[in-house]
């Protein structure tokens, strides 16, 4: 897959929960994003935000307009043996709809703890929730793919409440698996739940418990300690306690690169049942763009957003109009879709409807 494209282009700054970009190559010091606590006291779903099909493709977009060869020829002569076959001169054109707002769902408050020349992009391979096909243990965060020693960075600003080797007090699934290890929890919540990022399989932690940090802080090096096959970040989102039980999807907090949205949704069985495990892909069909492929989380101890509830999430998918294709085969269900930038696009699915 090639995603070079846009590996120089440069968060800068967040303001007001946006993110502001440019392709400068260089260091950037991200001022923490404005934080859109929701405060409702009963619940949240009783302020009554958009529901999240609006996001999707239930609003009927615009057919893309189609060419005049998709006439059979056959039929056209057998009208009239005078008319000619017509070959399009242009071809279809995809016209978006207005780009909805926001939901408030949606919380896109986390920079990218990596610098900006590295692998600021997810490792697609090894995504929330999946188990590389069946060979690792599901994924509770997601990678970057960065060198031994690469300076790692605070996603927002909050609170270190460890810092060093896991042995002893308990951070991942066992003792010593995420090695030298660094959690911070954040001084915003969500929905009045604690929020904490996790950054694990360090070299070294360069701050201790207790400090504060602002977003885009030096914290520690990236490295392979504990359970690592090489060199990388593991990154991980936790809601409501700092537990192995309690992450989400990050995909669902990093914001994305310019003109990027996250493509998220839920898969379930006929039955209603969450579908575990089924191969997703994203084909665009309005223009050129890297074949996107995920799965559903593997099994029901991967969490899912608590007003979101998807089981999957594809991130960074350039904005425009695309073909969800779930399954394999003659088994295949697919539902065409917008994707709009900086916001999540949902899409829900019934198989065998
Ligand atoms: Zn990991």
């Amino acid at each position: 897959m090639v995603f070079s494209a846009c590996q120089d282009q440069i968060v800068n700054e967040s303001t007001n929960g946006q993110a502001v970009y440019s392709t400068a190559n260089k260091p950037t010091e991200v001022p923490p994003p404005v934080i859109k606590t929701i405060s409702a006291p009963d619940s949240a779903i009783s302020i009554a935000p958009p529901t999240p099909t609006s996001v999707s493709t239930d609003e009927s977009p615009p057919t893309p307009t189609q060419p005049v060869s998709t006439i059979q020829s056959g039929e056209r002569l057998a009208e009239t043996s005078t008319v000619e076959v017509v070959k399009p001169a242009v071809p279809p054109t995809f016209t978006s709809p207005p780009e909805p707002e926001a939901s408030p769902w949606d919380h896109y408050w986390f920079r990218r703890p990596v610098p900006d020349d590295t692998a600021l992009w997810t490792d697609k391979a090894y995504p929330y929730g999946n188990t590389r096909g069946g060979l690792l243990r599901p994924h509770h965060g997601v990678e970057f793919n960065v060198p031994m020693g690469t300076d790692i960075y605070a996603a927002a600003s909050g609170q270190i409440i460890f810092a060093g080797e896991d042995t002893e007090t308990i951070v991942g699934p066992d003792p010593g698996f995420y090695g030298q290890v660094l959690v911070i929890q954040h001084d915003f919540t969500l929905e009045g739940q604690p929020v904490y990022s996790l950054y694990g399989h360090l070299s070294e932690t360069l701050l201790g418990p207790g400090q504060e940090v602002e977003s885009g802080e030096l914290i520690a090096l990236s490295g392979a300690s504990g359970v690592a096959d090489g060199p990388h970040l593991h990154f991980e989102t936790r809601i409501g306690a700092n537990s192995y039980q309690s992450t989400r999807n990050p995909l669902l907090w990093l914001y994305p690169f310019p003109e990027r949205g996250v493509v998220a949704g839920n898969i379930s069985w006929p039955d209603g049942q969450s579908a575990a495990e089924v191969p997703l892909a994203l084909r665009r069909l309005d223009g050129e763009s890297p074949f996107a492929a995920t799965t559903t989380y593997a099994e029901a101890s991967i969490n899912s957003d608590d007003n979101w509830d998807e089981n999957f999430a594809f991130d960074d998918v350039a904005a425009g109009y695309y073909l969800l294709i779930v399954g394999s085969g003659e088994d295949k269900t697919e539902k065409e879709l917008w994707v709009y930038p900086m916001q999540t696009n949902y899409v829900e699915i019934q198989l065998g409807e």
